[in-house]
């Protein structure tokens, strides 16, 4: 039997700390060979005046273990505060995320009794990244940022996972006929990586149609990955098809450390109130015991848990009186699972689990590619009231700049050479420049001689090629 592993512990906010009690008394009761590092983050380090939720303490912590399992933390609104799970995600490199959502048919109420898909989320990039500006008294700008390495990591974990768990097919969700470059990116590093994998069928939904699909005929998936945002929203509909957000665990998985929790959020409208259901962190925590290559009680918990569910012991977020036979309360739940430890469910078909740790998925660290860079134009993005689009067009190029003017757009559409007749309510111009062998300090010089026309400069973009092709988008009506 191996020796215990340390773990860090934070008991989280809202009904944090009453999932997390029963979470580590069936643990404790099912034999797990475990010890406890227990950090404080979350709205206390908040209140007290960490910005970030978290203090040096909780990282020192989690760095000597390895391991968090962590119940759901509140992210006060307003006030600079940053969320506390980004923040932890994104320092610790937990690139993947893991979210499988499975249907309890007959026991909990969904109406895809066979429903099976595990989504696998991008973690780290993305409008999660949390860059935003207010440009302008009207504009706010939030950036989308995916890179080359970090599509790469989370395709070739989805598709490793898909390997490890016996599944047969992976969809990737993008948006790339309106983001060409950013989910276009990640959909061609998609197809890279499923060249290694020819058992597995590799699929493509744009994230619109394919999200509604996740809702309405989800036996048409089997693994998904996709990036932050729209994984964050799909992995939510999907938990709720199969009968409640309450009932899904997750793991954050990175090269050195993991991060085990529940899909759902502190609860604040239940916390406090003993009814909150503590599955979904039970089920993060058996994905940690099979992280941590203790598979052996994973797989006690998880059929323990299988089995209560079979029993009709059902807390308010499934309970219905036609199939459960009991209503209880988050203690109550708990008790039953340890009741049920060493019980497999008759029903459902039991679990099982490898036991040693090197059955993890192992990604290695993904490396910077390097392409050649031309510079050949800039974006110059202008605050403008008193002058309109056209205007502004008409300024700029009787100024005689070392560049030429291309167009004028706004919001992505082009009010400059040719615009359109409609009138846009707008202070937000982006004027385009481009030219032969440009250098750095013509753009530099172009800026200077643009503010001495009086003109407000809010932020400039340079336009590149790489590898001899156009790597920028085009205004709507730009030819
Ligand atoms: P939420 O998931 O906390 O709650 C959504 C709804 O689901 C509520 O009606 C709630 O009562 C219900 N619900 C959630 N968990 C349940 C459970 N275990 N049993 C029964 N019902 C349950 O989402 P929210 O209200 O949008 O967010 C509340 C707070 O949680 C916010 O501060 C948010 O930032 C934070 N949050 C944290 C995490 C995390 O720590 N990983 C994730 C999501 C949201």
């Amino acid at each position: 039997m191996s020796e215990n592993k340390k773990i860090t512990i934070a008991h989280g906010d809202g009904v944090g700390p009453e999932i997390m009690a029963e979470t580590l008394k069936i643990l404790e009761a099912a034999g797990a060979r475990l010890e406890y590092d227990e950090i404080k983050v979350g709205e206390e380090l908040y209140l007290s005046g960490h910005a970030t939720g978290i203090d040096d303490a909780a990282w020192a912590s989690m760095r000597e273990t390895g391991v968090l399992l962590k119940g759901p933390i509140t992210t006060p609104f307003g006030g600079g505060y940053k969320s506390l799970n980004v923040t932890i995600r994104k320092t610790l490199g937990l690139f993947a995320n893991v979210r499988p959502a499975v249907a309890y048919h007959p026991f909990v109420q969904t109406n895809f009794p066979s429903m099976d898909i595990v989504i696998v989320r991008e973690n780290e990039e993305d409008l999660y990244a949390g860059i935003e500006h207010r440009q302008t008294a009207n504009t706010y700008q939030c950036l989308k940022l995916l890179t080359r390495p970090g599509s790469e990591r989370i395709c070739r974990f989805a598709f490793e996972y898909a390997k490890a768990n016996n599944r047969k097919k992976v969809t990737c969700m993008i948006k790339d006929n309106i983001m060409k470059f950013a989910d276009g990116m990640f959909y061609e590093i998609f197809q890279e990586i499923a060249k290694d994998y020819p058992d597995i069928e590799a699929d493509r939904m744009i994230v619109d149609i394919g999200a509604a699909r996740v809702g309405a005929r989800p036996l048409d998936y089997d693994v998904i990955v996709t990036p932050n945002l729209y994984g964050d929203i799909i992995s939510d509909i999907a938990a709720e098809v199969t009968g409640s957000v309450g009932l899904g665990g997750s793991s954050n998985i990175g090269i050195d450390f993991g991060m085990f929790e529940a899909i759902h959020g502190s609860a604040p409208d239940i916390a406090g109130q003993g009814i909150a259901n503590p599955s979904g962190l039970i089920l993060g925590a058996v994905q940690m015991l099979v992280h941590i290559g203790q598979g052996d009680i994973a797989e006690t918990v998880h059929n323990a848990w299988l089995k209560t569910l079979e029993d009709g012991i059902h807390t308010g977020d499934i309970y219905r009186d036609d199939i459960s036979k009991k209503r209880v309360g988050t203690t109550e739940f708990g008790d039953a699972v340890v009741a049920n430890l060493g019980e497999k469910p008759s029903q459902f078909k039991a679990v099982s689990y490898p036991t040693e740790e090197s059955k993890r998925i192992s990604i290695s660290d993904a490396t910077l590619s390097t392409s050649s860079k031309e510079l050949i134009g800039v974006d110059i993005f202008i605050n403008s009231i008193d002058l309109n689009g056209a205007q502004l067009g008409d300024k700029i190029s009787a100024l005689g700049l070392p560049l030429d003017i291309v167009s004028v757009a706004s919001r992505g559409v082009m009010v400059y050479p040719n615009a359109q007749p409609e009138k846009y309510a707008t202070d937000h111009y982006v004027v385009r420049f481009e030219g032969e062998n440009v250098s750095s300090h013509d753009v530099v010089k172009l800026q200077s001689l643009i503010l001495d026309a009086d003109l407000d400069i809010i932020k400039t973009e340079n336009l590149y090629n790489f590898d001899g092709e156009r790597a920028y988008s085009k205004a709507q009506g730009q030819g």
